[in-house]
């Protein structure tokens, strides 16, 4: 079954959509953070399909709540109420602070970012969105003007999306000294967030903003960590200070939650109250669901209106089923006590890492914060460079092997992205971290 099922996916199916490792798993199974290949071997989930499986793979509650409404009723579309939109708004939306009590549920975190610009755009009747380098925001063509991962672009400039400004020289992130190679400001060697001291760093935003941004702004959308980008985090008030800039150009402020948000973070449930903001418009997906294909742009009732002069209309999004699975998350999230263990393993997985940095050369930092972990690969401390793509998938082959399966991110790949479901125990960490320390001990012999 496993060479018919190349066959087919060499034939069949589009060959952008690539598969990790050499010899790519084949999985049948999945137990909350647990995975399983078509041999039955067993691998700790440290991805979680993409920071998207929040609560476990088929967390029984879930899974009970979906069986349920399979059988009850699956689609009518907006044009009908059904108790299950009015339930999930309800609750989705007692989980924002005021005045983010409105919902509009789409299915994937490109269409909520899409979503999120056009009401920008209409409430200010503005049209530049400004995006932060080493961002990303989706794949559709409108979201992928947001990004300056190249790679995602195909070679074409913002992606045909064409549509956006991003700040070119303010947001270079995270460590590698070879992050600023393109950068003006090359005579900072070292390039951390150390090296610009925060009132400079607001000073060049500010500067960026004012020279190469029109007067006027439609809105500034980041994350509040960075997750494909690998775990990258801002200077503290940071957002605290670029909101109140984008706000005095008239802009709106979106904050993509789409990996954060969720308890994933730990401290707080949404990425944005870790900086201390309140933003116009936030985005939701991955977690949402976990796994169910299902989004979400929560916003104020005003800037809502702003869209509902004609009709705007989508046909899935928030569907019964999808509104069933969105409201048995949010209960698996507080009954488990997802988001305290999210802090707690988190904080310990982080800590433990931090270990194998003091040991290990070619660590180059461990940072993130809950369960968005990022684990950086540098040649060594003192250059910074990215550790050769090779290696790096060496190292995260064995993992593989070893039964861990971790992601990958960053500019040049080089960094590790931990980001597994909320479910996970101390004691996984304790195996991830011992599978992960055999893998860079066989590296470095
Ligand atoms: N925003 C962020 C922060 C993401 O990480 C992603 C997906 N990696 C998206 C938006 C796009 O989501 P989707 O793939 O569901 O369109």
């Amino acid at each position: 079954p496993y060479e018919r099922m190349q066959k087919i996916r060499e034939q069949n199916i589009a060959p952008s959509l690539r598969t990790y490792y050499k010899k790519p798993l084949l999985l049948h199974q999945g137990h909350m953070q647990w995975l399983f290949d078509h041999e039955g071997q067993r691998y700790l989930d440290l991805f979680a399909g993409i920071v998207t499986v929040s609560v476990g793979h088929c967390h029984p509650k879930v899974t009970m709540a979906t069986q349920k409404q399979l059988a009850r009723l699956w689609h009518t579309t907006n044009i009908y109420m059904y108790p299950a939109i009015h339930e999930y708004a309800e609750k989705l939306t007692s989980l924002f602070p005021d005045p983010l009590k409105v919902v509009y549920l789409t299915n994937s975190g490109s269409e909520a970012n899409d979503l999120a610009m056009f009401m920008a755009r209409l409430h200010t009747r503005n049209f530049d969105i400004i995006s932060l380098r080493g961002g990303y925001h989706g794949g559709s063509p409108y979201t992928l003007g947001l990004t300056s991962l190249t790679h995602y672009k195909h070679g074409v400039a913002n992606g045909f999306g064409c549509t956006t400004t991003m700040l070119p020289d303010v947001f270079r992130g995270p460590w590698g000294g070879s992050h600023c190679r393109d950068s003006p400001v090359q005579t900072v060697r070292k390039c951390s967030f150390a090296c610009l001291a925060k009132d400079q760093y607001i000073e060049q935003f500010k500067d960026t903003l004012n020279t190469s941004v029109p007067k006027t702004v439609a809105g500034f959308i980041a994350e509040p960590i960075q997750g494909v980008n690998g775990a990258v985090q801002y200077p503290r008030n940071f957002l605290k200070e670029a909101y109140q800039l984008i706000r005095e150009k008239g802009g709106l402020c979106i904050s993509d939650e789409v990996q954060t948000g969720f308890g994933r973070t730990g401290s707080h449930f949404w990425g944005f109250q870790t900086h201390g903001v309140v933003p116009d418009i936030v985005t939701l997906a991955k977690g949402i669901g976990n796994g169910f294909p299902m989004a979400a742009v929560v916003t104020t009732k005003e800037i809502a209106s702003s869209l509902a002069e004609n009709l705007h209309f989508n046909t899935f999004g928030g569907n019964p089923l999808a509104c069933v699975v969105g409201a048995a998350v949010l209960d698996a999230i507080e009954e488990d006590g997802l988001q305290k263990n999210s802090e707690d393993v988190g904080t310990y997985m982080l800590l433990e890492l931090a270990k194998l940095r003091d040991k290990f050369e070619i660590i180059g930092d461990v940072r993130g914060k809950g369960l968005m972990i990022g684990v950086e690969m540098v040649t060594d401390k003192d250059n910074r460079h990215p550790l050769p793509a090779e290696e790096i998938s060496q190292i995260w082959e064995d993992c593989k092997d070893m039964g861990v399966l971790i992601g990958r991110g960053g500019l040049y790949s080089q960094t590790f992205r931990i980001k597994p479901p909320m479910c996970i125990t101390k004691s996984d960490v304790d195996f991830a971290v011992e599978v992960f320390c055999t893998a860079l001990q066989r590296h470095v012999e």
